[in-house]
């Protein structure tokens, strides 16, 4: 039986348990992060469903509604052969630029609208550098509910189309995430912005699992991820936990590697200072503006994830990022976006310094698509 499966929040950092069927935010105790748990002896196998609610029994939505769903996940995992021969790597990509919206970021919005819906919550407000704001006032729409949405102005351009298409209240503002963040104090809806909401985490480790599931239920060696906030990292965490403790996994967990940009690299930093959290990244900026986060919340558990797994973090250059992405669409014919070639350019760098050995087998996640920003200056 579905419905009962999810049984409470529980925090990242306390580790206080909350009610997960009353509206939250951060603990209540330490104003972090609260990851969903659930009661795994009642959840069953995948369902035949095409899209991320075949993991129902792990997704925190106690009734799924068919008719809501825009066929959201369950993306090719691409071999890249010519591409692993030029890196002398062997690169498997995950492709979400066929998600709905044409980022991953629907996954989170689909599953975290879902949930706000059945919570009852009547709207939604949101900081964003684009995708994210655009998936969740699009689902805002499907499920009936309000959003107000902040960006940095120079955020790509589509981006604001589609908040604006969805009728959403759009509030373009100077600066970056943590800018727009401060542009929605006097909005009085529900908080979605990143971690600050219990559920987008869960629709986003569903890459986790399609990852295992389309390898047959196995690991890849390493896992390359473009961190801006670092949910998608956190998320497919969870989820290999979660697969651990279901029996769909065994053994030895994918090495977690977080990839940022030069120019906004405060998970690096951290990972290469031993600390366990970051400090905010002062005149943030990268081409690849899905990760210009300059000081994530869940900084303490996308580190955690990356030492736990034995993994690292790695910085490249725009420049790099730019040239990558060319030769992904010569060689493959593949058109990353540019959060998607820095995990080329990353595998690029930790095959140079020997990190990443020749036989790793390595999943990179193409995080959106490469036409969502034909103007995109790297
Ligand atoms: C948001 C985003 C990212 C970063 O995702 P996080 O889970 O916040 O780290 C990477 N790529 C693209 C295209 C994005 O929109
Ligand atoms: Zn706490």
């Amino acid at each position: 039986m579905h419905g009962d499966v999810l049984s409470h929040l529980e925090c990242a950092r306390c580790g206080r348990e909350h009610d997960a069927d009353a509206v939250q935010n951060l603990c209540h105790e330490c104003s972090s992060p609260l990851l969903a748990r659930y009661d795994l002896t009642k959840v069953g196998r995948p369902t035949a469903e095409n899209s991320l609610w075949r993991y129902r029994d792990v997704l925190p939505v106690r009734e799924p509604d068919p008719a809501f769903s825009l066929g959201e996940g369950m993306t090719p995992l691409i071999a890249l052969p010519a591409l692993s021969r030029a890196l002398d790597a062997r690169v498997l990509m995950k492709d979400e630029s066929l998600v709905p919206t044409g980022s991953f970021k629907a996954r989170g919005a689909a599953v975290g609208v879902a949930r706000a819906r059945e919570l009852g919550v009547e709207g939604i407000k949101m900081p964003t550098n684009g995708n994210a704001g655009a998936a969740w006032a699009l689902y805002a729409v499907r499920a009936g509910l309000r959003s107000v949405i902040a960006m940095p102005e120079d955020a790509p351009l589509i981006t604001r189309e589609e908040v604006l298409a969805s009728g959403a209240e759009l509030r373009v503002v100077p600066g970056t995430i943590a800018d727009a963040g401060k542009a929605l104090a006097d909005v009085g809806l529900f908080d979605a912005s990143t971690l600050r909401e219990p559920y987008r985490i869960e629709g986003k480790k569903t890459m986790g699992y399609e990852i295992a599931e389309q390898l047959g239920w196995r690991v890849p060696d390493v896992i390359v991820y473009p961190t801006g906030g670092g949910v998608g990292l956190i998320g497919i965490h969870k989820a290999l936990h979660e697969m651990r403790e279901l029996g769909w996994i065994d053994g030895k967990l994918p090495r977690l590697v977080a990839v940022q940009s030069t120019g906004c690299a405060p998970i690096v930093r951290a990972f290469e200072q031993n600390a366990a959290e970051s400090e905010f990244w002062a005149d943030a900026y990268t081409g690849a503006f899905g990760i210009n986060v300059p000081k994530p919340l869940g900084d303490f558990m996308i580190l955690r994830a990356i030492a736990e797994t034995g993994g690292t973090a790695v910085a490249v250059t725009d420049e790099q990022i730019a040239l990558d992405r060319e030769e992904c669409a010569r060689l493959e014919g593949v058109f990353l976006c540019p959060e998607g070639a820095a995990t080329i350019s990353a595998v690029r760098a930790l095959r140079g310094t020997g990190w990443l050995a020749p036989d790793d087998e390595v999943v990179v996640l193409n995080t959106g698509a490469g036409i969502k920003y034909p103007a995109v200056r790297l």
